[in-house]
């Protein structure tokens, strides 16, 4: 059977592993050699899984979408993390990250944000919890995600405006490494993707699985089968779309499609479809597939989706595209805000932007009439509404109000 997952060494074929500077070394090391006997200890799991049922809400609803799936021919289901506390995906996976770092006896949590979806995940299991959380943004986005930052500061963090670089996410992870590599003894660092050195990427996979394991039974009552015949989900670094595939990775039942942010279109120089532009390279802690000049140099991300605007993608999935495992899409802006007004009018939901370009993957599949559908809709739209208003000559007859 293949297998996709991370191997002893940390890596998913080629990509992965954890290179970081040698301050920061026995710190991974150890949270390497302590994360999966923590998590898949009883005691962890009882309290993970009384945490998400009654503070997030889960599980999260599987619901069929009864008039999208007539526009499409398929039997069409959304996985609702847009039901979730804090309203996304995120929070599976600070809840399950700060659990561990308690176990682990830390007492400060830095993390990383761009939007500010991750920011305030953390902030508020921080809270939860009584502690101490340090949060670093770009300053460019503190100041377009000024809602966030309140929320964030409401909550009882600090938030650092990162003033390097671009001022953006790929710019406030930096700042978090240094962070940790000035306080590595009592200092968790909550990374909110599927990204980073190893265990990272593997720890808020299996933190975001919980969306898969709930989907299989979700299925079997809904459809008596525990398998879709497709899986479609949004990437950016990759954590929602983890979760969503992560029981189904070696079922080649199970045809995957993950949505990335093209942009302008991913042959422009404003694009985020990394996956599309990407080659090897290494970029906070991991070797993936990064977008960058010829020599070496980090190329910005652009596209209308903060949450999706990072130059790199995990490695778990890295790996899958180039085996083939996975199709990967480039999903531009007009497309997914037409995406966005789709799921709106026909169904109710206002999905997040981010959850808008996996929508827009349904006009560039063909499926049959009786092909079972799961899409996650990994956050809700509220903090977009400003920009569905702005860019509503994109979606065509949907924006004629
Ligand atoms: C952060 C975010 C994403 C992108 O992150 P992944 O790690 O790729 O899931 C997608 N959707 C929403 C709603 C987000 O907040």
């Amino acid at each position: 059977m293949n297998s996709y997952q991370v191997d002893s060494e940390g890596f998913y074929g080629e990509f992965g592993g954890a290179y970081v500077p040698e301050i920061l070394y026995k710190c991974v090391h150890d949270l390497q050699g302590a994360y999966r006997g923590i998590i898949e200890s009883a005691e962890f799991k009882n309290e993970y899984h009384a945490l998400l049922r009654d503070y997030v809400g889960r599980p999260s609803p599987l619901y069929h979408a009864q008039r999208m799936s007539e526009t499409y021919g398929c039997r069409l289901y959304l996985k609702r993390e847009d039901l979730n506390h804090t309203g996304a995906h995120k929070i599976n996976n600070t809840i399950g990250q700060i659990l561990l770092a308690r176990r682990m006896g830390k007492t400060r949590i830095i993390a990383e944000t761009g939007a500010g979806q991750h920011g305030v995940a953390t902030a508020t299991v921080c809270a939860l919890m009584g502690m101490q959380c340090e949060v670093f943004m770009g300053a460019t986005d503190v100041e377009r995600q000024h809602t966030n930052v309140e929320r964030m500061r409401m909550l009882g963090a600090t938030v650092h405006p990162v003033r390097t670089g671009n001022m953006t996410l790929s710019d406030a992870c930096s700042e978090a490494i240094r962070d940790w590599c000035c306080h590595p003894a009592d200092t968790f660092y909550i990374v909110g993707s599927t990204m980073g050195p190893h265990p990272y990427p593997d720890l808020v996979a299996r933190m975001q699985s919980v969306i898969s394991e709930e989907i299989k039974w979700q299925l079997q009552e809904k459809v008596g089968r525990d398998y879709p015949d497709y899986l479609i989900a949004c990437i950016g670094g990759g954590s929602n779309a983890a979760g969503t595939i992560y029981h189904y990775m070696d079922d080649e039942r199970v045809h995957i499609v993950l949505a990335e942010a093209g942009g302008h279109g991913w042959d422009t120089d404003h694009t985020a479809a990394t996956m599309h532009r990407g080659t090897v390279g290494i970029l906070h802690g991991a070797k993936m597939l990064v977008m960058q000049d010829d020599d070496g140099q980090i190329q910005e991300a652009f596209t209308i989706s903060a949450g999706l605007d990072y130059p790199g993608v995990g490695p778990m999935h890295c790996n899958m595209a180039v085996k083939g495992r996975t199709k990967v899409l480039s999903i531009n802006d007009d497309e997914a805000i037409r995406g966005g007004y789709e799921l709106t009018r026909m169904e109710g939901i206002i999905p997040a932007i981010e959850s808008a370009h996996a929508i827009a993957a349904l006009s560039k599949l063909t499926f049959k009439a009786d092909d079972v559908v799961v899409l996650t809709v990994s956050g809700r739209g509220d903090k977009d509404v400003e920009t569905y208003l702005a860019n509503k000559q994109m979606a065509g007859d949907y924006g004629n109000f």
